[in-house]
């Protein structure tokens, strides 16, 4: 390893309603810490930041006790931001309190232990390192279905996205400069940080189970989220209404000869089922495409009020 000089950490770990969890991932962070710092890795004021998203149960309290140890830090939002601006307000906080900064979710399902490489690979000369899963044996299958479609969709969108990373990475804290320009309300990091470019490596590690408490991300906040990460980087879907709409016109086309011809022959009475099935379905089609066009409107509807991604109440 080329290290010339040890790097200032901070680790960031967004909590919504976490108490479940919280003292076990501190305990496990603090060994880790320990462990980098003897092996001369990372500085003795490295930290570890919670930054609570709008708990309603404990978790704000407890953050609040594990702050006695210089090593643990505690930003308090406002109210419930959610996953992607908690993790942002950690990092613009932070920013200057560290040299580079690692985000991982409050559960620590994603393992701290690739923290050494990604230091290695930091010192190799990538300002961005993304953890990524090697496999997803600890997923239920549902959730693994819908994962691998996600990431399948976007590559075929030609979203610039890393398969199987999720918010788990390692960034210089100059990648946080850039990242202050990206000014997007409806906030998708995963799909920004690929956009920032610069020198990136991937690490890979297998993600466990959830070590207590649950899951944040229901099937409907999960299902949105996607949808909020394909519109906020890709206008594939209204290209697509384009092309349903050059289908139906050469259907149309087809459909306006065969009436032609029948009225030609005399038999244009008939022909009731025939008008009704086409109503309803080109109807149909209509509706969807313009519920997808509607998604942008609203999407720019966001963007203009620009409204802040987050409010912080308190900083220990
Ligand atoms: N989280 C958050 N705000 C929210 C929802 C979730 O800060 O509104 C945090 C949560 O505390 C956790 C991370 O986001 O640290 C990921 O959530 P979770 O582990 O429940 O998601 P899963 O791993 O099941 O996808
Ligand atoms: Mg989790």
């Amino acid at each position: 390893m080329s290290l010339i000089k040890k790097i200032r950490l901070g680790v960031i770990l967004p909590c919504y309603n976490e108490e479940a969890v919280l003292q076990l991932s501190a305990e496990k962070l603090r060994a880790k810490f320990l462990d980098l710092i003897a092996a001369n890795l990372i500085t003795k004021d490295s930290f570890v930041c919670f930054v609570d998203d709008g708990s309603r149960d404990s978790t704000w309290e407890i953050i609040e006790n594990l702050t006695k140890e210089p090593i643990f830090k505690g930003i308090k939002l406002a109210t419930n931001f959610g996953h992607q601006n908690a993790i942002l307000a950690g990092m613009f906080t932070c920013k200057t309190m560290a040299d580079c900064i690692i985000t991982i979710d409050a559960d620590l399902q994603d393992d701290i232990d690739v923290f050494d490489k990604m230091i290695n690979a930091y010192c190799e000369g990538s300002l961005i390192v993304y953890g990524v899963r090697d496999n997803r044996d600890s997923d239920t299958f549902f959730k693994k279905f819908t994962a691998q479609s996600f990431y399948k969709l976007m590559q075929w969108m030609k979203v610039k996205s890393v398969y199987n990373h999720a918010d788990f990475r390692f960034i210089d804290s100059r990648v946080i400069t850039e990242l202050e320009k990206f000014n997007e309300v409806s906030l998708f990091l995963r799909g920004i940080f690929p956009l920032i470019g610069f020198k990136s490596s991937n690490v890979y590690y297998a993600r466990s189970p959830r070590l207590a408490g649950e899951t944040k991300y229901p099937i409907s906040k999960m299902l949105n989220f996607a949808w909020n990460g394909i519109t906020s980087f890709s206008t594939t879907p209204l290209r697509f209404i384009f092309y349903v709409g050059i289908v139906m016109f050469l259907l149309s086309l087809f459909f306006g000869v065969w009436v032609t011809i029948s009225a030609l022959n005399g038999n244009a009475i008939k022909g009731w089922s025939s008008t009704l099935l086409v109503n309803l379905i080109f109807s149909g089609i209509n509706m969807i495409c313009l519920g997808i066009i509607g998604e942008y409107i609203g999407k720019i509807y966001q963007e203009v009020k620009k409204r802040p991604r987050y409010i912080i109440d308190e900083i220990i």
